[in-house]
């Protein structure tokens, strides 16, 4: 543990990706620790079409594995680690890992959500694999095979069109009438003869079966799944984050954005932490002045030239 990094990124998904990115863009030494996937929940999106740059969509992997590849060349260092604390000490913070320990001087927590895991009848019989929490977990050949999406939000439809798009059969149920996913998902999802949608059904129960797992589901209906994927919502992972924020510590993206959860506000979140942090790391760590302030009141008037020309970089 005897270097002293500039900045450790917990966490690699596009906020800590970012971030990364930027600073080392600024001759910060800069390590970035990821748990178990470099691009983060980005790879389980199966066509983002909100991310600015790219007409017609692009897929949630391949955006994913740009941004790492973007990170990589422009210098940042990964280790696939999970961190387990972080201290403070006198130079900034230690952060310890399953094995190992790191001493930094600031530290970018970006460590996004964690799904939530509702309980089944059933559940602890089934084996390993037979239900899963992303659809990037599941086989990436999917041929001849079916998978029960329980969920009825955006990432529900937008799993069953990737299961689709994989080789597979999806079937979605929701215990509301009506699903609360955007339209164009919906609309999507009920253009494919591989995907079927019950409404107003819950999943009550599980265990093994046939293909891998039986569902029980309170319409009465018995289903013969391979998998079952829960999509039932998804809270802050914030288990690192210390109240009061200490000085250097800088939470940004999914965790900290409630239901604004998209890639392009985490990117956003990134690089601002990384501009805050390289002003820090350069001795002029101050409160942003007024006329920096992005969000603007209409007494304020609109951003004049020299303020866009002073954020270009
Ligand atoms: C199905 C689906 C479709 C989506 N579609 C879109 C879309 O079309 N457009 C869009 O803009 N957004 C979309 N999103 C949302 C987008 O993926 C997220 O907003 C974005 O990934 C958030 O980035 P983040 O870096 O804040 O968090 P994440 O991407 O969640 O990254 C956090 C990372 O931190 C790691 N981590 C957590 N704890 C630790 C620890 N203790 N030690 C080490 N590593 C840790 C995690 O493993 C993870 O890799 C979609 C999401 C899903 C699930």
């Amino acid at each position: 543990m005897s270097r002293t990094w500039d900045t450790i990124v917990i966490g690699a998904g596009p906020a800590g990706l970012a971030a990364a990115t930027q600073l080392a863009r600024t001759d910060q030494s800069v390590l970035v620790l990821e748990r178990k996937r470099l691009g983060g929940l980005l790879w389980n999106a199966n066509l983002v079409e909100n991310y600015p740059g790219f007409p017609g969509g692009i897929g949630g992997q391949e955006l994913a594995s740009l941004m790492v590849e973007q990170a990589r060349q422009a210098g940042v260092r990964f280790e696939m680690e999970e961190v387990m604390e972080l201290t403070e000490d006198a130079v900034g913070f230690v952060v310890v890992g399953r094995e190992n320990e790191w001493k930094t001087r600031t530290v970018i927590l970006a460590a996004g959500t964690c799904p939530k895991k509702p309980i089944f009848r059933g559940l602890e019989t089934l084996g390993q694999g037979a239900v899963e929490y992303e659809v990037a977990d599941l086989p990436e050949n999917l041929e001849e095979k079916e998978v029960l999406v329980v969920g009825g939000g955006d990432a529900a439809f937008d799993h069953a069109l990737n299961i689709v798009s994989r080789g597979g059969k999806a079937v979605i149920c929701h215990k509301g009438e009506r699903a609360g996913a955007l339209a164009l998902l919906v609309r999507r999802a009920s253009e494919e003869k591989s995907i079927d949608v019950l409404a107003g059904v819950a999943l009550e129960g599980c265990e093994p079966g046939g293909r891998w797992v039986l569902a029980s589901l309170s319409s009465g209906e018995v289903l013969d799944v391979d998998h079952i994927l829960l999509a039932c919502g998804r809270v802050a992972n914030d288990r690192l984050l210390a109240e009061p924020l200490p000085r250097g510590l800088f939470p940004i993206g999914d965790m900290v954005n409630g239901h604004y959860r998209q890639a392009a506000i985490a990117v956003g979140d990134g690089l601002r932490a990384a501009m805050r942090i390289e002003e820090m790391l350069r001795g002029e760590d101050r409160e942003p002045r007024e006329d920096e302030d992005m969000v603007r009141d209409e007494a304020k008037g609109p951003m004049k030239d020299e303020d866009i020309r002073s954020n270009e970089g």
